[in-house]
């Protein structure tokens, strides 16, 4: 049965922290896929000729739009997805700004042709540029866990670049996605240049098999080869930014109060629900006593509750289906003798779907919670004997999304950062460079291809094309047809020239070029 003989669900947008309906949404079908697709495709070329610099001005107007609306996306955010308010506003909203400053001011730099010196003396007499170009529609398929930043730190880059963008915002949170198609609105974008059709896998499905010319896909590993294998199939272009599993290790002569806060906040920033996040903890043995005290009373201070209250620290998790994932895998690590030093178990008697905050003392390799994405408020703490031993278990993983070391040696911090298996490695902090727009984001191994944020992510979003003009248009080139012996002591002329060892090999050569030159009949 294909997907459009599928019966559809609906798509139902949930208070996470009461478990309450917000509103219910059909989701788009093959069809309507295709046709914003066709719309996009259509909307392209002109707005790739507006040019860059209006097309930044747009961005401005955008980041107006969303700064006027702060605090409506920001309780809306919060409502649906559960997260505090503050998280809504700082790595939401504010992420949103800082996306649409930062590439209004730099593209047109970063996108500006590149002229190309040629070294070789053979093709001196031509110019050449690189030049960016967009790709034409690109597709985004986004997850629910940050469901405003995500998607627009991904559409922002491409459509400056030139690119009409159709996005597809996560079933879980189909408002937030509505959200984001009014503040595009209100920017005043052209029609058709940046489309938001709301779905759940099936549609996500639809786009990515339909004729864009790009995806970006940020989600889970599991679909995330689904939709490399399809795309395989027609070469289509991918960008995919998936799971982590990021490790943090705490060396002996750590800043312990700092990096017990920031293994708190962490692990359970967004109630563990983030991509770069503090999924496993190595700690020296020399100071594991302290270092894990202070961590579980930092733990036993936050407020676990609903995101409207101010004085809440961590709201729900997305949905039930998450609960029990956190669930499975405390269960499993507490069968294989993990020692549950707080949390670790569903608050009673609460609605929504929390889970208490979590810290796990002898964990090892063998639970899952060590090797597989948790995505929950859980902290596991493994002691190690040294730093190569917590390095060995840090790449011991599939996933390389990003990493943190914490030392008060910087110059030791950055030769471990460098020894470990991620597309970023923070020292001294854990999570925030994905809030850095220059920083660029994205993983190794099973974490994904390519980056987003930064000049990477917007190189992401353009194909390169090299630019050549010969400069005498009236020479006819020695390498075109007309091969003889003359031809042949031309081409030997000139590789000694440029390369033989020994000057006056090298001036042979160049008899050889001019005595080829002369006879040569081109
Ligand atoms: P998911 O893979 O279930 O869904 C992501 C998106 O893909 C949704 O919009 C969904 O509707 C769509 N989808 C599902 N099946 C599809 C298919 N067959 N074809 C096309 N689209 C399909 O992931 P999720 O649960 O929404 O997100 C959580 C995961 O995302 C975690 O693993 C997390 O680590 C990862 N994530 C990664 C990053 C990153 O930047 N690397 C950021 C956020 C989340």
């Amino acid at each position: 049965m294909g997907p459009s003989a599928t019966v559809r669900q609906k798509l139902v947008s949930l208070n996470p922290a009461t478990g309450e309906i917000l509103a219910e949404f059909d989701p788009a079908c093959d069809t309507e896929v295709l046709a914003a697709v066709a719309a996009a495709k259509e909307a392209a070329t002109k707005w790739r000729e507006l040019g860059i610099e209006k097309r930044a001005q747009v961005l401005l107007r955008l980041r107006n739009v969303v700064y006027e609306r702060r605090h409506e996306i920001a309780k809306l955010i919060s409502r649906e997805a559960g997260k505090p308010l503050v998280e809504s506003l700082a790595a939401e909203v504010l992420l949103v700004l800082d996306g649409c400053q930062y590439y209004a001011k730099q593209a047109p730099r970063f996108l500006k042709p590149e002229r190309i010196p040629h070294h070789n003396l053979a093709v001196k007499g031509k110019r050449g540029w690189i030049e960016y170009r967009p790709y034409g529609v690109i597709g985004i398929i986004s997850p629910w866990n940050y469901p405003f930043s995500i998607p627009l730190n991904e559409m922002i880059p491409a459509l400056v670049a030139g690119n009409s963008v159709v996005l597809k915002p996560s079933e879980l949170t189909p408002q937030t996605g509505l959200a984001i198609r009014d503040c595009l609105h209100a920017a005043e974008i052209p029609p058709g240049v940046a489309t938001v059709i709301l779905g759940d896998g099936l549609t996500g499905r639809a786009l990515a098999s339909s004729p864009i010319d790009k995806i970006i896909f940020t989600g889970s590993v599991a679909t995330g080869k689904l939709i490399q294998t399809a795309a395989a199939a027609r070469l289509l272009p991918t960008l995919l930014e998936l799971g982590g599993k990021d490790p943090m290790i705490v060396c002996a002569d750590a800043d312990l109060d700092r990096a017990s806060s920031g293994a708190v906040w962490g692990a359970f920033t967004n109630a563990g629900q983030a991509c770069l996040s503090v999924e496993r903890l190595y700690v020296m043995r020399a100071i594991a006593e302290p270092f894990i005290h202070l961590c579980v009373e930092k733990t036993k201070r936050l407020k676990l509750g609903p995101p409207d209250n101010p004085e809440t620290d961590v709201g729900p998790l997305i949905r039930e289906r998450q609960v029990r994932m956190v669930e499975e895998h405390v269960e499993d690590a507490v069968r294989r003798g993990a020692q549950v030093l707080v949390g670790g178990r569903r608050p009673p008697l609460a609605p929504g779907f929390f889970y208490e905050l979590t810290v796990l003392t002898g964990v090892h390799h063998g639970m899952r919670i060590m090797r597989e994405e948790t995505f929950g408020p859980v902290l596991p703490i493994q002691v190690v004997e040294d730093e190569a031993e917590a390095v060995r278990l840090a790449n011991a993983s599939e996933l390389g999304l990003s990493a943190s070391v914490w030392t008060s040696n910087l110059q030791k911090g950055e030769q471990l950062a460098r020894q470990i298996e991620a597309g970023s490695v923070m020292v001294n902090d854990c999570v925030s460079s994905f809030g850095i727009s220059e920083a660029p984001h994205g993983g190794v191994k099973l974490s994904g291809l390519g980056r987003t944020h930064s000049r990477l992510g917007l190189m992401e979003m353009v194909q390169v094309q090299y630019l050549d003009v010969d400069l005498h248009p009236r020479f006819p080139k020695v390498w075109w047809f007309g091969y003889d012996r003359e031809a042949l002591a031309l081409t030997n002329g000139l590789v000694d020239f440029l390369f033989a060892r020994g000057v006056r090999k090298r001036i042979k050569g160049l008899t050889g070029i001019f005595k080829g030159w002369r006879k040569r009949r081109v």
